[in-house]
């Protein structure tokens, strides 16, 4: 059976050729993932995007430093949220989007890390798509791959683990209904995502389900800006680090053996590795 797959051809990206596709059209809006804080982390393409917008949407976890490269005649709005205090509702950034896109303006959806993960882009694109405005999406670096990389922690290595999970601990009601049995495996590395709030009851879960009490786990916090801080200890002491340390969000929790994986190489090495800011 051969999969049928709908291309919309009146997009006028396909107009443009490959080379082409850092140009904004106008009434077009485009999703894009502002990476985790570090410009420098940005994609060209966004990049060059950024300064072309006419409206820039944005939400709390881009940066600064990014924020920097918008135009001085752009209209920026915030409409940040906090995990439980929503500035502004979904629904009415969804509208937001549609309305200025209906003006004929370039509008630039900033979302930190990568839209597509835990940035409710999909969500955002389904009503972009039935209101019949064009849009886009420029993937970013995800909160996982640069706290990590800039933490010294291979999300995998083959000596430890034979694939990775990305989960959100931010659940409706503060139940976290997840397969604990399929992630309490050894195997495997978790990276849990606005898990600050339930590390207690995620740490007791894993435990329950039979991951070791020892298995290591590392936090990092406003990773990749100059407040980089990465911590480590294991999911036993996951509660008590927490609230000793006073950790907040944006932290990203990482689970499993990779968390050590390059510890003995990053202590006893000559040559220097970029970790900065690690307690
Ligand atoms: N779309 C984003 C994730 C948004 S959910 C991405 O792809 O990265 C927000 C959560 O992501 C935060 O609560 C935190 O767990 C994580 N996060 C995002 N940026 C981060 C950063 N710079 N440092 C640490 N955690 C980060």
């Amino acid at each position: 059976m051969t999969m049928q797959i709908s291309v919309d051809k009146t997009n006028p990206l396909f107009a443009l050729g490959k080379n082409n596709k850092r140009a904004f059209f106008n009434g077009e809006v485009v999703l894009i993932g502002a990476g985790p804080g570090d410009v420098d982390l940005l994609t060209v393409r966004a990049y060059e995007l950024i300064k072309q917008a006419d409206v820039v949407i944005y939400d709390r976890l881009v940066s600064q430093d990014i924020m920097a490269l918008v135009s001085e005649h752009a209209e920026c709005i915030y409409v940040g949220k906090k995990s439980s205090d929503h500035a502004l509702p979904q629904d009415q950034i969804n509208s937001l989007l549609i309305e200025k896109a209906k003006q004929g303006k370039k509008v630039a959806r900033l979302k930190g890390g990568d839209p597509f993960i835990f940035g409710r882009g999909g969500e955002e694109i389904q009503d972009l798509l039935k209101s019949g405005v064009h849009c886009r999406v420029v993937p970013g670096i995800t909160a996982a791959s640069a706290c990590t990389s800039y933490s010294g922690i291979p999300l995998t290595h083959r000596d430890f683990v034979h694939g990775c999970t990305f989960i959100t601990g931010h659940f409706k009601n503060n139940e976290l209904d997840l397969p604990w049995k399929a992630l309490a495996r050894q195997d495997h590395t978790l990276v849990v995502y606005m898990g600050i709030k339930t590390a207690p009851l995620l740490a007791k879960s894993l435990i329950k389900n039979g991951l070791a009490p020892d298995t290591p786990v590392a936090l990092v916090s406003n990773g990749t800006s100059e407040e980089h801080t990465s911590y480590r200890t294991d999911l036993l002491h996951l509660e008590e680090f927490v609230k000793e340390n006073r950790i907040k969000p944006p932290t990203l929790i990482i689970i499993g053996r990779v968390v050590n994986a390059l510890a003995n190489e990053l202590r006893n090495n000559e040559a220097t590795f970029m970790v900065e800011h690690s307690c």
